[in-house]
């Protein structure tokens, strides 16, 4: 991988001060601006550590307000003052190029990713895919953007012109920063936007080399891409307010989305918002319990259960509810934890110290607050150096318990009944989340019409967890604002421009 600092001619003095001629080795992930790999450290440095043995991966230099304003000043003049804007062309070749250079690095990738994030390498190669994928649907819509005419009297045109938005801030959160990344970027690119990204302190190394695959991209002009490292929110707070941020991307928890939306309301920023979830799964009495409990499984352990649309609550019909504990029980109690790049492990770590310690307190709580039905620990012996956590599962009938209403964000399962459709509905609706659910049952006109009333961004049907680059995604309520994914990405990153020509004479 090239990633030796490239020698530019950048007219900002505000952006020049801050060049270095240095190689970027592996083990560092520094700032990326105007084409620059910049490892100044105002706040200093701080570890990626991997949190299945609690070893450091590598440094990263933490940045500031200057840094972030540099990056949006390099990412500015590449919107003026270069092709980017008005060549779709051009954009196209870099999008499916930045997609080939993915997938030639999908191995080594995929396994800083799992090192790095903890995730079963299985999961990672997929991300890494998801990615690529991503990145060659708006490699295509890139050369798919129209307005529209209207002849509004003779001769008279009502022209409505689709235009870059402008500059994006691009927030990313760890749990699964490959995807999530491009899932923002390659629409804000395709439309036309320039880029400054500020990725996870949990996971800068993975965002760095997803980052450096656009660095040698010839055509690509120098500033369009920009990314700035932080520990703490200085950084993300310049990104939210800064006067020439045109649009925040912003993926990670609803008390974030909170703050940058209130940040982004001084200068009328447009926010698309990513935003936190709570999915339940409805399984009805005349479900296949086998298949229902295989994707409970599987889709409540996916990113070690870290994942905005992971499978937290089940309500079972009260006929089979017993059968389908039983089931779950016997399932999670089989799951094998350990080392994420083992492919006979279905659980890895937990992303840190912080937050196994905080899903370990969930679990004490439950115990005294629910009906327990498995408890999880932290296993000691071998893989007592890593932040790992096996699964929970508890009864609970009360919706309006903080288990229920909470977003746990660890391999934890809760379990409710419902009597009838009505009462699944009402119950599944009943927190603030509405992000994801998924649906049981073969009756497809009860499935369908179930999944009509439910108050989420996506519903599946006898599955969940399938997600697709042309599909849309996106919360209801407090799980967000807008949709990724899908030709409706491409709102948040375009403006429409009405001009109107009337005819002489
Ligand atoms: P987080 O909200 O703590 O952080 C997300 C990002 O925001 C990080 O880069 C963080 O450094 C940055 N940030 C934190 N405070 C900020 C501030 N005041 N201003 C600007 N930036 C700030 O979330 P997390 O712990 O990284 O990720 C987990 C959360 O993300 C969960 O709630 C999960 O449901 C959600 N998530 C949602 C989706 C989705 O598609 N809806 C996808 C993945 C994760």
């Amino acid at each position: 991988m090239k990633l030796d600092m490239v020698n530019m001619d950048v007219e900002s003095t505000s952006i020049s001060r801050f060049i270095r001629k240095r190689i970027m080795p592996e083990s560092i992930a520094s700032h990326y601006i105007a084409g620059n790999w910049i490892a100044d450290a105002p706040n200093g440095f701080d570890e990626s550590i991997n949190p299945a043995n609690g070893q450091s991966l590598g440094r990263f230099p933490l940045g500031s307000d200057q840094l972030a304003s540099a990056a949006v000043l390099a990412a500015r003049q590449a919107f003026e003052q270069t092709a980017w804007a008005c060549d779709p062309n051009l954009r196209s070749r870099v999008l499916f190029e930045f997609a080939d250079r993915m997938e030639a690095n999908k191995e080594r990738l995929a396994r800083l990713l799992s090192s790095e994030n903890g995730k079963l390498l299985v999961q990672a190669t997929h991300e890494i895919s998801a990615a690529v994928s991503e990145a060659r649907y708006y490699g295509g819509v890139a050369r798919n953007i129209f307005g529209r005419v209207r002849e509004t009297g003779p001769g008279n045109m009502s022209i409505l012109a689709r235009e870059p938005a402008g500059v994006v801030s691009v927030i990313v959160p760890w749990n699964a920063p490959a995807t999530l990344l491009v899932r923002s970027a390659a629409p804000a690119l395709a439309a036309g936007c320039c880029l400054v990204i500020k990725p996870a302190p949990q996971t800068p190394l993975t965002n760095a080399r997803v980052i450096s695959l656009f660095d040698g991209i010839e055509c690509l002009p120098k500033g369009v891409v920009n990314s700035v490292n932080e520990c703490g929110i200085e950084v993300g707070s310049t990104l939210s307010t800064h006067p020439d941020i045109d649009v925040i991307s912003f993926t990670g928890s609803s008390e974030t989305g909170k703050k940058i939306m209130a940040n982004a309301a001084a200068s009328v920023k447009r926010v698309s918002l990513e935003l936190g979830g709570k999915a339940p799964a409805i399984v009805f009495g005349e479900a296949d319990l086998e298949k229902a409990t295989r994707e409970i499984v599987r889709a409540s352990l996916t990113l070690n259960g870290q994942m905005c649309t992971s499978i937290s609550r089940v309500l079972a019909q009260d006929e089979i509810a017993l059968a389908l504990e039983d089931r779950l029980n016997e399932a999670f109690k089989r799951v094998v934890l350990g080392d994420p790049l083992d492919p006979g492990v279905q659980l890895g770590p937990l992303i840190d110290r912080a937050n196994q310690e905080r899903v370990l307190g969930i679990i004490n709580r439950a115990r005294h607050e629910s009906e327990l039905i498995l408890e999880g620990s932290a296993p000691g012996g071998r893989l007592s150096g890593g932040c790992y956590v096996s699964p929970t599962l508890f009864r609970i009938d009360d919706t309006d318990h903080w288990l229920v209403q909470g977003e746990l964000f660890g391999p934890i399962v809760s379990l409710e009944s419902f009597e009838d459709e009505n009462e699944a509905v009402a119950k599944a609706n009943a927190t603030r989340f509405g992000l994801a659910a998924s649906v049981y049952t073969p009756h497809i006109n009860r499935a369908m019409g179930v999944a009509r009333r439910l108050k989420f961004g996506t519903v599946w049907l006898n599955s969940h967890n399938r997600l697709f680059a042309e599909a849309e995604t996106g919360g209801y309520r407090e799980s967000g604002i807008g949709r990724l994914h899908g030709l409706e990405a491409m709102h948040d990153f375009l403006e429409t421009k009405h001009i109107y020509l009337e005819a002489d004479g």
